[in-house]
């Protein structure tokens, strides 16, 4: 096989979130997949596919990883396995820089033994904290103002440099806002702590939380409430499977915005999240929390520019369905306990 795009992928963190979406297409598309992935936030039962091999481990256990590669011989590596929590990335920064900036540069490591030189990154649209110019493009400045941020924009810069120093390609793909879930409600959003908006203010309309409290009304928006640019998780997805083949093909290293250059604020959030229940949300407004800026809307042209993608759904309320299905249906947007304890 000397197609990258034939053999065997790694996915880190593909029992996660945008992990697990992104595995479920990429298997219907026929690429074999490995998960690595501890279980500490993935979900066991978000793998739903069964010729998809899931490996209970450490992206920085370098003799697991090893093992992996002398088996596999992956052509590629999708990296999700990542802490997000901004609050807590600033009460505890350590536990981000180890996480989710010395674990990859490990992983990295045994990419350069095996000459693996194909690496997709879940970065994130926090690498460029308050934005210099809306909408945000690739080259705006990147300031980030949170560990986490930081945490996320070291490895890009790492990346770059092993481009530089040894060939390895990467796309760095700068999240906005993932939101939604699968069509078939069989997998979805299921943080512990729940700490987003669509799942709190469904989770408000459940009864499971007693309201859903917005952080702040005066901002310098229309409405004084925060802009968004949710972006559905299965979008994510494609562009996920697209950086690949683009990589595949011998493109060269990429960082783009994946969003849908569409803002939202959490009052339409709120009033998307009534249409769809067709139920009042319980609502308080309380005070700002710290660290969110007014407005974070991408320009996603590049990405459609470079990779040939751009996000299919663009109303939010194709975001809140699919969420909503999720929680109102039989797992009641949670996945069974996991095998590991937090
Ligand atoms: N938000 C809110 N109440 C909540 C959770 C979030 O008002 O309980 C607001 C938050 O201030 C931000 C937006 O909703 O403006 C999206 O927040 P989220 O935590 O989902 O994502 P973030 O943009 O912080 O990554």
């Amino acid at each position: 096989m000397n197609n990258a795009s034939e053999m065997p992928i790694l996915v880190t963190g593909g029992a996660g979130y945008i992990g697990s979406h992104t595995v479920r297409l990429l298997a219907a598309q026929g690429r074999k997949i490995v998960v690595l992935d501890n279980l500490v936030f993935g979900h066991e039962s978000a793998i739903v596919d069964p010729g998809v091999e899931l490996v209970v481990g450490d992206v920085g256990d370098q003799a697991l990883v090893r093992s992996l590669f002398e088996k596999h011989r992956f052509g590629a590596v999708i990296h999700f396995a990542a802490f997000a929590y901004v609050g807590e990335s600033v009460t505890d920064p350590l536990k981000y820089y180890q996480n989710n900036t010395a674990e990859p540069v490990k992983l990295l490591q045994v990419m350069q033994e095996f000459g693996c030189k194909v690496f997709v990154f879940s970065s994130t649209c926090a690498t460029y904290g308050v934005p210099d110019k809306l909408p945000i493009t690739e080259d705006n400045t990147q300031d980030p103002i949170n560990p986490y941020g930081r945490s996320k924009l070291m490895v890009e810069w790492v990346l770059a440099d092993c481009d530089r120093a040894w060939g390895l390609r990467s796309a760095c793909l700068r999240y906005f806002n993932a939101s939604g879930g699968s069509e078939d409600g069989l997998i979805g959003e299921d943080h512990n702590p729940e700490t987003h908006l669509i799942p709190r203010v469904l989770m408000a309309v459940t009864g499971e939380i007693d309201h859903i409290e917005v952080f702040g009304t005066d901002y310098h928006t229309p409405d004084g409430t925060c802009i968004r640019d949710y972006i559905h998780v299965n979008d994510l997805a494609d562009a996920h499977a697209k950086a690949l083949d683009h990589l595949a093909a011998g493109g060269e290293s990429v960082r783009c915005n994946l969003g849908t250059g569409v803002g939202v604020s959490v009052r339409e959030i709120i009033s998307a999240v009534e249409e769809i229940t067709g139920r009042t949300v319980p609502v308080k407004f309380g005070p700002r929390r710290a660290g969110d800026p007014d407005s974070l809307v991408a320009d996603p042209s590049f990405a459609k520019q470079v990779l040939g993608w751009e996000a299919r759904h663009r109303d939010v309320r194709d975001m809140v369905r699919p969420a909503w299905l999720w929680m109102s249906g039989p797992g009641r947007g949670r996945f069974p306990a996991n095998r590991r304890a937090r």
